[in-house]
């Protein structure tokens, strides 16, 4: 009898654990199957490595992504459930790594026209004697728009998904990145003095309000007020721009403590740190985006945690001007979020996010004399998910995720720098290159296939950027000409 029931007892256990295995089965395909019964999916991306950079830093060296219309609908693991999905468009990533679009934190895209116009210079020198005159004379809005197309046509080759720009005829702006499908936070360069753009700092913040009513609907085009910096914008300037933000709950975009001399001219003019200045101006607040903060009291660095500021850090121009080293290390240990940025291609001279990683990941470990400083992940969070968490977008990008804008990048493994792949966060942050990415997707949109941008023509491009050039260079030859002629 004894026997008969433990029969019975075992065959009831394999029952129940084999109808178990087949209901979770059930359930895994249950979620393919249901996207599959459902409707068409648009892209299946499969095959790739597939890097998340969720919060649990999933990674399925085999992966799969589903895109419908611009949204992820699925990522994980492969499976052969995979096969049901009926997709327009399948994407073979096999031997690809498949990543979160690359987010740059600060730049100012239409200065890709003076690429190279004037290099080795301090900061003062180089804006007073080359890039304002520069701009004052050649900004508007057709040479912002070819500026533009140039920016976007080289951040979308190199992996850049989203960028946060701050510069003149931002609408110029937002409609070229529209059009060329790459995803934009605009910002109006607001200054004391007039630009190519206002006349004076009203006609700035009109035209700022103007554009976030405009785009305030659009899937790609969010707008920051975007003040230029505390010792070129008055304190009421700097007031009013923080009261529009609030208004309508947009971000503040400003630099902030790029070089010394800003701090040493900000203590005598008003005996205290540019940081605490705006503190005590209120303008500081977790909507607050603020460029460089490179030369940082432990106090100053208290007050951004305290205010929750969010950081983009641009190494690559603050080596060239030698501006220094923002304490990124300090930062991080009091939690701030950290962002990259490229500035903008007048100093730096490129618009490459894998240098910024590359390079973020190596001067704070020399600057601490600790290699363990800023490990590979962390520099890529400060790429991916992080950057957008600074631009507050952070619930829609930044991450490969259910739910989230599909805005991802391939990157072509089979490069012989990228072999053998033992870490892929490793390969992507010490070896791999803007040259490397093979495919781009904005908004559910392939914008770059095989290392080709789909939305522009590159020739016509190149031809209309050289003749813009050939004047700026000849302008600069007769205005050198009329400076010798006065001596
Ligand atoms: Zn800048």
């Amino acid at each position: 009898m004894k026997w008969f029931i433990r029969s019975f007892i075992l065959l009831y256990l394999i029952c129940c654990g084999f109808i178990g295995h087949a209901q979770a089965e059930n359930k895994k395909f249950g979620n393919l199957e249901d996207i599959t019964a459902r409707h068409q999916v648009d892209i299946l991306i499969v095959h790739g490595a597939v890097i998340t950079m969720d919060c649990n830093k999933s990674i399925y060296p085999d992966g799969y992504v589903i895109i419908t219309d611009s949204v992820i609908t699925d990522v994980g693991a492969y499976s052969k459930a995979i096969e049901l999905v009926k997709a327009k468009q399948r994407i073979d990533a096999t031997g690809k790594l498949v990543i979160p679009g690359l987010i740059n934190t600060h730049t100012h895209a239409a200065m890709t026209l003076f690429r190279g116009l004037a290099d080795d210079l301090e900061l003062n020198d180089w804006l007073q004697n080359y890039i304002w005159p520069a701009e004052a004379k050649f900004i508007n809005p057709k040479t912002v728009r070819l500026g533009t197309e140039l920016a976007i046509s080289e951040m979308l080759l190199s992996g850049t998904t989203t960028f946060n720009d701050m510069y003149f005829f931002e609408d110029i702006v937002a409609q070229t990145a529209k059009a060329m499908g790459i995803r934009v936070m605009v910002g109006e360069c607001l200054l004391n003095f007039p630009t190519p753009n206002c006349k004076t700092p009203e006609e700035g913040l009109k035209y700022t309000e103007e554009l976030i009513q405009k785009w305030k609907d659009d899937p790609l085009v969010s707008v920051a007020v975007a003040p230029h910096t505390p010792y070129t914008c008055s304190a009421a300037l700097l007031k009013s721009a923080r009261a529009l933000a609030d208004k309508y709950g947009v971000m503040y975009h400003i630099h902030l403590v790029e070089t010394a001399k800003e701090v040493d001219d900000c203590r005598k003019r008003h005996k205290m740190t540019p940081v605490e200045y705006l503190r005590n101006l209120e303008i500081l607040n977790e909507r607050t985006i603020a460029a460089h903060c490179v030369h940082l009291t432990s106090r100053d660095i208290s007050i951004l945690a305290e205010r929750k500021v969010k950081i983009a850090h641009n190494p690559g121009s603050n080596l060239k001007l030698a501006s220094g080293i923002a304490p990124i290390m300090d930062m991080l240990n009091k939690g701030l979020c950290i962002g990259l940025g490229t500035d903008g291609a007048a100093s730096n001279n490129d618009l490459n996010m894998f240098e910024e990683i590359d390079l973020t990941a190596k001067i704070h470990k020399v600057t601490n004399l600790d290699p363990t400083a800023v490990n590979a992940y962390s520099v890529l969070r400060m790429a991916t998910i992080d950057a957008a968490n600074v631009l507050g977008l952070g619930h829609l990008i930044g991450s490969l995720e259910k739910g989230k804008m599909a805005d991802i990048c391939l990157i072509d493994g089979r490069k012989f720098h990228l072999v053998p792949l033992y870490n892929p966060i490793s390969q992507l942050v010490y070896a791999a290159d803007g040259s490397d990415v093979s495919d781009v997707l904005v908004n559910g949109r392939i914008v770059v296939r095989n290392g080709h941008i789909l939305t522009l023509n590159k020739e016509d491009l190149i031809k209309k950027v050289q003749l813009l050039a050939d004047k700026i260079r000849n302008n600069r030859r007769i205005e050198q000409g009329a400076a010798l002629d006065t001596k």
